[in-house]
């Protein structure tokens, strides 16, 4: 059994690489896949994962219910609430501002990959945009798992070669005079983006707040907008 499956996703992997070498000059034309079978990366996840439950020293059941609670339980509603705590009370902010990760765990969210955090401050002339230009460093226990996008080639490039091009492409058009600070994560230093409160928002609880406040406003590909339809505030 064991033999059997190691050999399989050899082949699966010596396949893959096969089937994707010939298009690769193809996919220089293009920022999309066009690959038809699981991308590298993702073979060799799933080859290691086999592995590692097979050598039982990680349990598949375990792994799953990790991806899960990053996924969707904590997803990015951590870092909502630390977002609208911030904006209700200026002594919280002037903490996260100053001491960011341990303002973070007074509400008690820490952990791994969110062990040196730093939150930066979008105002009328600042905005601030995170990516990880080397990997896909992200801050887990405010915003749960990266988004695709996050980790893509094209993102990860464009942020830094052409940000205010990247964010036209999200729908978020930046003044001329507002200046763009671009944030490149690491495994050491994670940031969360503190986005600006916006007009139509006074004098809702922190709560309804939190409800407002999208991922996407937090890694700096969008402003905090009163939501349409379905979400209550
Ligand atoms: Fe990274």
């Amino acid at each position: 059994m064991t033999t059997t499956r190691r050999d399989f996703l050899t082949a699966a992997v010596t396949a893959a690489g096969a089937a994707v070498a010939p298009d690769l000059s193809h996919a220089h034309q293009h920022d999309h896949e066009h690959q038809a079978v699981p991308s590298d990366p993702t073979l060799r996840v799933k080859a290691l994962e086999s592995l590692l439950v097979e050598k039982g020293l990680v349990d598949r059941a375990a792994l799953d219910a990790v991806v899960d609670a990053y996924e969707r339980k904590i997803g990015p509603r951590n870092g909502a609430r630390v977002v609208a705590r911030a904006w209700v009370d200026p002594a919280y902010k002037q903490r996260l501002l100053t001491n960011t990760t341990a303002a973070i765990a007074e509400l008690g969210y820490s952990g791994p990959e969110g062990e040196q955090m730093l939150v930066v401050e979008n105002t009328p002339k600042v905005h601030n945009l995170v990516v990880c230009t080397l990997c896909s460093c992200y801050p887990w226990p405010v915003l749960g798992l990266p988004p695709v996008w996050y980790k893509s080639a094209p993102y990860r490039s464009r942020a830094v070669i052409d940000p205010r091009g990247l964010l036209r492409e999200f729908g978020l058009q930046l003044p001329d005079d507002v200046e763009l600070r671009v944030w490149d994560s690491t495994a050491d230093l994670r940031y969360l983006v503190l986005p600006e409160r916006p007009p139509g928002s006074e004098g809702l609880s922190e709560e309804a707040l939190a409800e407002w406040v999208s991922r996407d406003s937090m890694v700096g590909t969008a402003k905090v907008v009163k939501p349409t339809g379905g979400v209550p505030g």
